[in-house]
């Protein structure tokens, strides 16, 4: 999930000023103390459900909740020790080298086909069950937050999206499903995909031909979310905001003072701003949860003027929800504008980068599929996108249909900021990779059966 890629206005002076306050202190590492639900369910936990059937033939058992539960536990314990290895070792966009290699070498000892170097540091790891079924792909993002990402500023590169998380929870539905090989129909593909944070990644893993080979027919992935660790959060019909860039150009006498009043008006054309306090941001986690709240629609409007030779820009970046809203805003945009006649021209230069809209059908399969493996209780819903955020997972759930869902890693007790991405003092619970391991091996496994 990404907040940058923005060249108009600096995440930190946007959002940073604003939250400094709230995060700088001691709330790093903090908070994981405290009861909360373990990954396993009491019910599962003696469970092996192997039945020692011949490989896929009669007798031939599919994997369950059961037999899933039965392989996790086992797994739990490595699993936090590799994602504190890749969070001690984050590398940005572009420089997904180690965690690749990683990756790559868990992926193999698993017995996965293994495909490297995909479109950058992308990793493609291909599980093929003992009967035949459909073939699902699973995606996890690797690359960490660079300091201009980060809310509140910071010095240094650091896992504050919780892909060190996904990657986790990657491979471990990969190690998962692997040593129940005997019980899988289908083919499922797990994509690693670097550069997120850029929104470079998954356009370059498709130009590379990530699906030439083994041609999934969905696409699944989660990323953590401030709600309560062990809870998911599905998206049908909803997800994340794609984004929209243009640049005012004005000349003539007193450019940069008609800039400034430009970019004050175009600013006003926003909605929404970023959520500043910790009651703004559990107000937010309320509103996206809510059927026709007031998040149903949103302009999240950037505009900044900036002196060029010759005369002034105002630059700006927006998102929108719903989509087609790039139309509306635009022509506002062209509107403001006019007034200063020959002296201004407006440019939208590229499309929008396309939202990520999560189709209804996948999405409340996979509520059900929740509600009836880990509760209905501990399954929310998304009915708005977030505004101040993008993905681009967009871009594989443009190819086909899939889900994206929030994977809560909020710890009992903890506020809300040591759970919400991008935030210095994000420090999720990490029993959250359990969680995540069992949902994701259980559905995608149900997922080659459909
Ligand atoms: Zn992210």
């Amino acid at each position: 999930m990404s907040n940058s890629g923005d060249h108009v206005v600096s995440r930190r002076a946007v959002l940073g000023g604003a939250v400094l306050g709230l995060t700088g202190g001691g709330l790093m590492g903090g908070g994981l103390a405290g009861a909360g639900p373990a990954p396993g369910r009491a019910a599962y936990a003696a469970g092996g459900g192997g039945s020692g059937a011949a490989a896929g033939g009669p007798g031939f058992e599919p994997v369950d909740e059961r037999s899933v539960d039965a392989v996790a536990s086992a797994l739990d314990q490595e699993l936090i020790v590799l994602r504190r290895d890749i969070h001690r070792h984050p590398e940005v966009a572009g420089q997904e080298q180690r965690t690749a290699a990683l990756v790559a070498r868990r992926l193999r000892a698993a017995g996965l086909d293994v495909t490297t170097g995909v479109g950058g540091h992308g990793v493609v790891g291909v599980l093929t069950g003992v009967r035949p079924g459909r073939t699902v792909a699973y995606r996890a993002d690797m690359d960490a937050v660079p300091p201009n990402g980060q809310v509140g500023g910071g010095a240094q590169p650091a896992h504050l999206c919780g892909h060190d998380l996904h990657t986790t929870v990657g491979v471990g539905v990969a190690q998962v499903l692997a040593r129940l090989r005997h019980r899988l129909t289908g083919t499922v593909v797990f994509v690693f995909q670097p550069a997120e944070e850029t929104l470079a990644g998954a356009a370059a893993m498709l130009a590379d031909g990530v699906f030439a080979r083994v041609r999934p027919t969905e696409i699944h992935a989660l990323h953590c979310g401030p709600f309560p660790v062990g809870e998911f959060v599905v998206t049908p019909g909803f997800g994340l905001p794609g984004q929209d860039r243009g640049v005012v150009t004005l000349t003539g006498s007193d450019a940069t003072a008609r800039a400034r009043r430009l970019a004050a008006d175009i600013g006003a054309l926003g909605t929404v701003a970023p959520p500043a306090t910790p009651e703004a941001l559990e107000r937010l986690v309320t509103d996206i949860q809510t059927p026709d709240g007031p998040l149903a629609r949103f302009v999240f409007m950037q505009a900044q003027a900036a002196e060029v030779e010759g005369g002034a820009e105002v630059r700006l970046s927006y998102r929108c929800w719903p989509e087609d809203r790039y139309v509306q805003v635009r022509e506002d945009v062209r509107r403001l504008a006019q007034p200063q006649g020959a002296a201004a021209s407006v440019a939208f230069p590229n499309d929008p980068f396309p939202a990520m809209v999560c189709p209804e059908r996948e999405g409340l399969a996979l509520r059900r599929h929740l509600r009836r493996t880990v509760g209905q209780e501990r399954v929310g819903t998304l009915h708005a996108a977030v505004p101040f955020n993008g993905e681009d997972f967009s871009l594989f759930l443009r190819r086909m249909p899939g889900t994206f869902s929030f994977l809560g890693v909020r710890a009992p007790g903890a506020s809300i900021e040591t759970s919400y991405p991008h935030f210095g003092a994000f420090a999720p619970d990490e029993r959250a990779i359990g969680h995540g391991v069992r949902a994701m091996a259980g559905w995608l496994a149900g997922r080659t059966r459909t």
